[in-house]
């Protein structure tokens, strides 16, 4: 080490504050991944957050590579976005009435994806709870197929692991999921054609829908293999199922009309049911369903099946959310694109200068890097992610925490980039990644 290197961080102030989170909350934050569990060490308690930077309670700058996991498309504090929300704060925080920005959102939601209708809620939960509530509704069928890696919120019917054959029923993937919630999905490997078939083909009248995220991001970023998405929108058609495509990850991440604008609208498929959230709440918490006109005719009060929420559609989030969908302009997108190759490329670069295997994989501009063993180069689903060396990928992540880079606390998540990444920004991730690539590099085989 020279005199040069940066030596750890202080984190007093943060370690204390999780001392006292930890006698008032369990574990002490409010989302299981915050907590660092995954790569050991104190959380960052952030106090503030300006573009590609965050700001914890000790005094450390990051740049960020979490984007609030994903939402923040645009960066943080995005003076424009501020300002609508503070004037819509301003003019009352919720009526529990309609308002003019929850048709503008849903609008300019309808506007960027094949959706004919969309129902605003208050998070990707939420969405992908009522999509699913909403196909079994439609089609008065029950069984809900799903893909291991894909994570569709903390839904009780989706917190489910597979059965023991392909085609059974799929069992609670956590304690307080009753078998029952589980008894109707069926739970197949990703990126598996062949799976999808034997399904349908055991099961297909049964099915009420498939969801998948569109792209994958919940087990570090796995693409889905070309053409299977619309393998997927087919299969469910020729079965009279419902095809619903989870894009809260990507929506309007990954390009203006999500992971569909770089597949369904090139191939010329739609989903039946899409669900969103992340960056259309702008750092908010607000989400969506939407889908086919004669399906979303099914929701109350048009149709029978319920769904509600206190504050969905609320103001302040709508305002903030319409406000980066307006933002986010073909020249973010542009941009994020080129900075996520710049960076995957620079990643890369370092891992495989100092002989650490890897793959890095890119569904647009969400990349992830896999710390896989010698001779994979490829993931295709959810054993190839679980196959890595996470004992690297920790290394790896502390050493870019100590160089001021916060990359997501979790070998199983994608790295997201906003408009905001600058070249500075940009620079001081690329001058970090060798020392970290070392780091990695440092850890004695697995014995
Ligand atoms: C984040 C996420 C969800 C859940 O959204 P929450 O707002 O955290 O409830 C659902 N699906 C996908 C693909 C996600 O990435």
């Amino acid at each position: 080490m020279s005199a040069a290197d940066p030596t750890t961080r202080p984190t007093d102030a943060s370690a204390a504050l999780f001392e006292r989170a930890h006698t008032v909350t369990p574990g002490g934050v409010n989302s299981p991944v915050r907590a660092f569990n995954a790569v050991g060490g104190t959380p960052r308690f952030i106090e503030r957050a300006q573009g590609p930077y965050l700001y914890d309670v000790d005094g450390n700058e990051y740049v960020d590579l979490v984007a609030s996991w994903g939402p923040m498309l645009l960066g943080h504090a995005h003076p424009r976005v501020v300002e609508a929300a503070r004037d819509a704060v301003a003019r009352g925080t919720s009526y529990g009435t309609p308002t003019r920005p929850e048709v503008e959102l849903a609008e300019a939601i309808v506007g960027r994806t094949p959706v004919d209708k969309v129902r605003l809620v208050s998070s990707g939960t939420e969405a992908t709870m009522s999509a699913i509530r909403l196909a079994r509704g439609f089609t008065g069928r029950e069984v809900v197929v799903k893909f291991a890696g894909c994570y569709h919120g903390h839904v009780d019917s989706l917190l489910a692991q597979a059965g023991s054959g392909l085609a059974t029923h799929a069992v609670p993937g956590t304690p307080g999921v009753p078998e029952a919630s589980t008894a109707a999905t069926v739970v197949l490997p990703y990126n598996d054609p062949a799976a999808v078939d034997a399904v349908f083909a055991e099961r297909g009248s049964e099915i009420a829908c498939v969801i998948t995220e569109a792209a994958a991001g919940n087990m570090g970023v796995v693409p889905p293999a070309p053409g299977y998405n619309r393998l997927l929108a087919e299969t469910c058609a020729r079965h009279g199922a419902l095809f619903v495509s989870d894009e809260v990850m990507t929506g309007f991440r990954v390009s203006r009309s999500g992971q569909w604008g770089l597949d369904g609208a090139v191939e010329g498929w739609t989903p039946d049911l899409m669900t969103f959230g992340k960056v259309m709440g702008g750092g908010f918490p607000a989400a969506a369903f939407g889908g086919r006109a004669d399906v979303m005719a099914m929701l109350s009060p048009e149709g029978p099946v319920y769904q509600a929420g206190t504050l969905s559609g609320n103001p302040v989030a709508t305002t903030a959310g319409l406000t980066t969908l307006e933002l986010a302009t073909d020249e973010v997108y542009a941009h994020l694109d080129k900075s996520a190759r710049l960076l995957s490329e620079a990643a890369s670069a370092a891992l495989t200068e100092a002989g650490v295997p890897h793959v890095v994989q890119h569904a647009g501009s969400m990349f992830s890097v896999f710390f896989t063993d010698p001779g994979v180069t490829e993931v295709l689903d959810f054993a190839g992610a679980s196959a890595q060396r996470l004992d690297r990928f920790r290394a790896f992540f502390h050493a870019m925490l100590d160089r001021g880079v916060y990359l997501p606390p979790s070998a199983f998540e994608a790295w997201f980039l906003s408009a905001a990444h600058d070249d500075r920004a940009l620079d001081r991730v690329v001058d970090a990644l060798p020392h970290a690539a070392r780091a990695a590099a440092d850890v004695p085989e697995a014995g």
